[in-house]
Parts: C-alpha cells; structure tokens; sequence
C-alpha cells in the first residue's frame, strides 16, 4: 500500500511529465479492466427532508427550503421520465431523516423502480445490516455512502447536527451493507473539506479493508469537489485540475478494477477529459432537486448543490461515441434477488 508520504509527494509534484507517466499508466489499466465503455446513470431525489446539519450541503435541517418528499405516483412519474432517455441505472436519493424516510418508504420507491431500471442504489442515510438486507431482497443491488472526510476533528466541525454526527456509525456502513449482500459499494471523500492527502489515503486503506473482508463486492470511489448551492459558496474547494486529476490517476493506478464515478458537479470540458484516462461511470442529465425531472419550474427548485454539467443523456452519449467509447446503459440485469 502507498505511503501518506509517498501520496502528499505526488500530489505536490508540479513537474507536467510525473503527470504525464501517470495519467498514461491510468488509461493503460482503465482500457485493460474496463475496455472502451463508460456506464451511465442518473440520480432521482426522492426527498430532502433532512435531520442533519452539514455546513456543506443545501439540503441541511436549518436550511429554510420547503420540505417535501414524492408519493408513489410522483416518483412514477420522475421515473418515466429518466427512464425515456434510455438511462437504466437510477440512483434513489433522500436527505438523511429516519422519520420521513424509513425503510418502508425506500422500499416502495424501489419497488416502483423495478418497473424502469435494471440497477437501483441508494444514496440515503446509513442503516442497520437487516435494513439493507431488507432493501436488497427488495431489488436494491448498490449502496453510495461517502465518509465526507476521514479528519475526526473536521468530521465534527462540518457535521454539525443530527445522525450524520456519528463519524463511527458512518464509517462502518459500507461493511454492513455488504454483509447484508449488496452487490456495489461506492465509497468516496467530499474534495475541499480537509487536508486531501490524509484524505486520500485514508479512504485508501478504508478500501482495502473492505476488498479484505468483502472480496465478492463490486467497488467504486468518487471523488466529488464542494460545489456552491444556488450559487452561494458554502466552502472553497481548494483542489484545482491538475490534483484533482493526479488523485484519480493513482486510483486508477492502484485499484485498477474499481470503478471510478463522475458526476454533473464537474464542468464538461474536464468530464470530457478524463474519460479516457480513468473514469467508468458517469451520471448524465442530472437534476439535484426533489421533483426536478417533472415536477418544479428552475426557479422552483432547490437543490443538493449546483451542477456544472447541464447536458442531456442524449448529449452525452454523442460524446462518449465521438470519443470512440460506447455508452452502457445495461451492465447487470437481476435474475432473482431473493434471500
Ligand atoms: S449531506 Fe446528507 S445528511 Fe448532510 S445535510 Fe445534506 S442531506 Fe442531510
């Protein structure tokens, strides 16, 4: 395993060629692992009824937004809408509330899911190991669960209020989920919150942990940077292009199986970019707002945090092509998810 040194080395590195070596290496392993496709998916906010405070996030309980949360035929409806693009991955998102959120609630969404999509994860608040067990017999196969930062001060410093607080429980939750059976994991750092080597490479060895206990499961990172909400700065994200690129290089380098996601957070040109050198999978035709896809006008809506990338699926997927990738809509299609 690489060292803290040896990360912060290469991160403070401004010669172009150790870029240049190690952006070649990265692509070499993607196109070895994963050939020439990108996946796609796209994200569905269920609900931003949050009990947390994060200083970083819109959807935060002190937040003055109006709460809501879709009924069955609101979500039918986002669904038929993303479904009509051609996306076949959702991605099922709440704000982190036990009480308008729970189990029975995620499973009806899921339920409703099975209708449009082959994949369906979850980015919602951590649960016990028989909650995810419940959800996955249900059809929930991918569990997102980002640590934020591995930075215990910092942890407590942004995380104000609420569940989220519990720096422990969090951590732990990827674990759960896979010994409930949940077939990926993505696990990831919040870029801009605290020092990014120690970020880095603790989020390293957290992975490695897991590829030791939970050898079956499928892994991704990511990497997502703070970003304004309704263009208001909640925090500046400090790490610019060329870091941000090196950080995915060495994972790449380093996990050359795990996949590595891109969100609608990152501007398009860099997107376009990094497709070749690294990146497995990207959201496309995002919107961060509960109801957004069909519900809410622009100006109605808030959400989780701005996107950079305001392409269409469509648009998007002529630019996978004319980079000579192929989009993936499919890549896993349940045959019985029973326990
Ligand atoms: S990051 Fe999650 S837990 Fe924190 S305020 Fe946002 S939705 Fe709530």
């Amino acid at each position: 395993m690489i060292s803290l040194t040896q990360i912060q080395k290469l991160l403070t590195d401004s010669r172009p060629e150790t870029l240049e070596a190690l952006a070649k290496d990265a692509q070499r392993l993607t196109e070895q692992n994963f050939g020439r496709t990108i996946s796609l998916y796209a994200p569905v906010y269920l609900s931003n009824y949050c009990s947390s405070h994060c200083t970083y996030c819109g959807f935060h309980s002190l937040n003055k937004i109006k709460r809501i949360k879709l009924t069955g035929e609101e979500t039918r409806k986002e669904m038929t809408a993303i479904h009509a693009t051609g996306i076949r991955n959702i991605l099922l998102l709440t704000g982190e509330s036990y009480k308008f959120t729970p189990v029975s609630y995620l499973k009806e969404a899921a339920m409703i899911a099975k209708d449009f999509f082959q994949g369906i994860a979850i980015e919602v608040h951590p649960m016990q190991t028989s909650e995810y067990q419940e959800l996955y017999t249900t059809g929930v196969d991918g569990v997102t669960i980002y640590q934020e930062t591995y930075d215990k001060v910092r942890y407590t410093e942004v995380h104000i209020s609420g569940y989220k607080k519990d720096y422990d429980f969090r951590r732990e939750t990827p674990a759960r989920a896979a010994a409930a059976g949940i077939r990926q994991i993505s696990m990831g750092i919040l870029l801009g919150l605290s020092d990014v080597t120690r970020d880095v490479y603790e989020l390293f060895c957290h992975l490695r942990e897991m590829e030791k206990s939970f050898p079956g499961v499928e892994y991704s990172l990511s990497f997502p940077r703070l970003r304004t909400i309704k263009g208001r700065e909640f925090a500046i994200c400090d790490i610019d292009d060329r870091t941000f690129l090196k950080i995915l290089c060495l994972t790449r380098v380093l996990f050359p199986r795990v996949g590595l996601n891109l969100s609608t957070r990152e501007h398009p040109k860099l997107r376009d970019h990094l497709l070749g050198i690294g990146i497995t999978k990207v959201s496309a035709g995002s919107n961060t707002a509960v109801g957004g896809y069909t519900l809410k006008t622009i100006e109605d809506q808030d959400p989780q945090f701005d996107t950079e990338d305001k392409r269409s699926v469509a648009e998007i997927v002529a630019m996978i092509k004319s980079k000579g990738f192929d989009p993936v809509f499919t890549d896993w299609r349940p045959i019985e998810n029973k326990a």
